[in-house]
Order: structure tokens, then C-alpha cells, then sequence
């Protein structure tokens, strides 16, 4: 059976390599010059939470049985990343709370994409595409982060266009569609390239005293190990103020960012940038889109799975592309 699967991100080429096992013949549409989407930037450690329990209580607004899913089959679903031939570089992923494996990201894409098979560059979705069709396109951070004048932390050309076809075919949404998972940037003129991503990310935002642009305080009572409601605090620009300076700083400012000495500490002028969506389609537990017939979605087009707090996109993207590429198959 001919299958499209839009967007060549870790949902997408996951899927299409099922599909072809399974003996289908998926052919990959991808919008941008290349096959990777934010897979290919990430830090690539592909995590859940340890215990049910924690992904339950720090992602309280969560479909909880997506989040089961995803909770019971990563275990196997990185079993068959290795299958493929995957080599993890760790094999946990250094956080007590979380569980899994760390890849090397351009070694996993260009593997996921050899097994995807026919990928097609610069070939966006069209509206009159032909079912059964996955959408992988990788939620909508490149508008989100331009409605709420954030710096985008991702690949550059997912813009909701999974989200929009969907809609327009009377497809359901999650709750939590103004919810991302982001970090805390230098702020310009501090140039954050795509390889600054992970290097400039200012992850010591526990410890650090949070200023308004202004100079008003909003350090907040606590912060989350994984520092995401940071990034929501922050916004467009804020201040990051320790005691003394740290790797993170020091790379700041070799990027061009503005570090000050103040009477409240060293300054780091900071900016929040979003990594991807939350919100998003409506899926079952076979990444049927609802409401919508002969569409899935997969990735980071699903939303409902990290709401409220943080999870992994890639396991996301893993269990949710493999699910879809076997819910298709199955007809
Ligand atoms: C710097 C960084 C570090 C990260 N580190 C981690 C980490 O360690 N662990 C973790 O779990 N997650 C991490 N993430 C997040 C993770 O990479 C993403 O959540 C995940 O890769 C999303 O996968 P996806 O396939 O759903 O979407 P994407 O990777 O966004 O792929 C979507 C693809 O669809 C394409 N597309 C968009 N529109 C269209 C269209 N109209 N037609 C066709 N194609 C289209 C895009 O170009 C893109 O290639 C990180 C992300 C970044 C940027």
C-alpha cells in the first residue's frame, strides 16, 4: 500500500522504516533542504520519566493514556532503534529521574533516514494529498515562538502546517495549545547559530536570581530539574543574576552576549526560545487522528502528552511514528 508521510523528522523516518518492513511503500515528504528535522539539533537523549508515577505528576495535564504508551513501549521501541542498527553513546542518560538512551543525532539520522527509504526534499504537504497519510511535521514552534516574540530552537520550517490540513478536515485539538517546552538563550547580539543550540542553552537557571528586562524580581519559589518553567518565565528577555560566572556564561559571552557586573551579581541578559509545541492534534492510542478519517499523526503534531510539564520529544516522536506506521498497516 502507497503511503505519505509528511515531514522527515524522527516521527516521520521512524514511521516510513516501519512501514517498509511491514511491507508498505511510504514516500517522505519533507519541507525543508534536509531529512533530520529537530532530531538532528537535539542533544538526542530519547527518555521517560522512571517512574509512572513522576510522568503523571509532572505532566498533569496529559492524556494519560498516550503517556502510558509511551511510558510502556519506549523499552522496546529503542530495542528496535538497535535493531536497526542504532548505536547508543549512552546507555542511560545520566538524570536518576529518567531513563534511556543517548545517540549520536547525525549517525541516527542518517540511519533513520536510509531506512525511511524515499525521502523527497523541499516537497511540502499539498492540500489535495492522498490518504492514508501520516503528518510529522513538527508541531507549530516557528509560529509560536513569532506570535509571542521568542527565539525559535528548532528546525526552521515547522510552522503547523500538519496542524492546519488537519484542521481543515475537522480534526480535534488538545488542550494546552499555548504550552511549549523551550530554554533559556543568550539574548542578542549574542549569535546563537543551529550547533549553539545545545552548548548556549543557560542551564543554570536554579541557581541563578531572575530579573525582569526592567529590573523587577521574579525568582520563582522553586524550578523544575529540567528548568522548562523557566523558559516560560522568561519570555522575550530577562536577566539571569549569580554569584560568580560558570561555563554557560562564559560561552554567552564569547557568542557576543551581554554580561555585566551589577550590584546584585554578575548579570546574563537571557531570552526564551521555544523547542517545540505541546498543544496539539487529538490522537488515540493508535495515532488516529480524531475527527479526522485517514489521517495520523505522529511527533510533535500529537499534542497532549507533556502538558503542564516536560517529556521527551523524541520518545514522542519514537513510539508515536512507530504506533501510527503499525495502526496504518494493520488497514
Ligand atoms: C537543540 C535541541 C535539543 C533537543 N534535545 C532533545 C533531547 O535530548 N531529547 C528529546 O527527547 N528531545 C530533544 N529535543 C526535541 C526533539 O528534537 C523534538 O521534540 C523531536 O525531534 C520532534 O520530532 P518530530 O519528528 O515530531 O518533529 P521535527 O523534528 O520537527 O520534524 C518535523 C519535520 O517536518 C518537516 N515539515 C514541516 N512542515 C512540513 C510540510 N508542510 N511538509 C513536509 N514536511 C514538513 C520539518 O521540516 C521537519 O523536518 C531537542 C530539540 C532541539 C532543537
Amino acid at each position: 500500500m502507497r503511503v505519505t508521510v509528511a515531514g522527515a523528522g524522527m516521527a516521520g523516518l521512524v514511521a516510513s522504516a516501519r512501514l517498509r518492513e511491514l511491507g508498505h511503500e511510504p514516500c517522505v515528504l519533507e519541507k525543508g533542504t534536509r531529512a533530520g528535522g529537530s532530531l538532528l539539533l537535539s542533544s538526542c537523549v530519547v527518555w521517560r520519566h522512571l517512574e509512572w508515577e513522576s510522568f503523571r505528576a509532572e505532566c498533569p495535564g496529559g492524556d494519560e493514556r498516550l503517556q502510558r504508551l509511551i511510558w510502556e513501549r519506549l523499552g522496546d521501541d529503542l530495542g528496535w532503534l538497535e535493531s536497526l542498527g542504532a548505536e547508543p553513546v549512552w546507555r542511560d542518560t545520566e538524570n536518576p529521574l529518567t531513563t534511556g538512551r543517548r545517540y549520536d543525532p547525525r549517525a541516527l539520522t542518517r540511519l533513520l533516514a536510509a531506512a525511511a527509504g524515499d525521502v523527497e526534499l523541499e516537497t511540502p504537504l499539498q492540500d489535495d494529498a492522498e490518504t492514508p497519510l501520516l503528518l510529522a511535521t513538527g508541531g507549530f514552534p516557528g509560529r509560536l515562538a513569532r506570535e509571542r516574540g521568542l527565539f525559535l530552537r528548532a528546525n526552521p520550517w515547522s510552522e503547523g502546517d500538519g496542524l492546519d490540513f488537519a484542521l481543515a478536515r475537522g480534526a480535534a485539538t488538545t488542550s494546552g495549545t499555548g504550552e511549549f517546552y523551550g530554554r533559556v538563550m543568550p539574548a542578542p547580539p549574542a549569535e546563537v547559530r543551529e550547533q549553539d543550540f545545545v552548548p548556549l542553552a543557560q542551564l543554570y537557571g536554579r541557581d541563578a536570581r531572575v530579573f525582569t528586562d526592567d529590573w523587577r524580581e521574579i525568582t520563582p519559589p522553586q524550578v523544575a530539574w529540567h528548568e522548562n518553567d523557566l523558559a516560560q518565565l522568561v519570555g522575550p528577555r530577562a536577566w539571569y543574576v549569580v554569584g560568580e560566572t560558570n561555563e554557560r556564561i562564559e560561552a554567552a559571552r564569547a557568542a557576543g552576549g551581554t554580561v555585566v557586573q551589577r550590584d546584585e551579581g554578575l548579570a546574563v541578559h537571557v531570552a526564551a526560545a521555544v523547542t517545540h509545541t505541546i498543544g496539539g492534534l487529538q490522537v488515540d492510542t493508535q495515532a488516529r487522528v480524531i475527527g479526522a478519517e485517514g489521517l495520523w499523526a505522529a511527533g510533535v503534531d500529537v499534542g497532549g502528552v507533556a502538558n503542564g510539564g516536560y517529556a521527551s520529544g523524541l520518545a514522542q516522536a519514537l513510539v508515536l511514528g512507530l504506533a501510527a506506521a503499525e495502526s496504518i498497516a494493520a488497514g
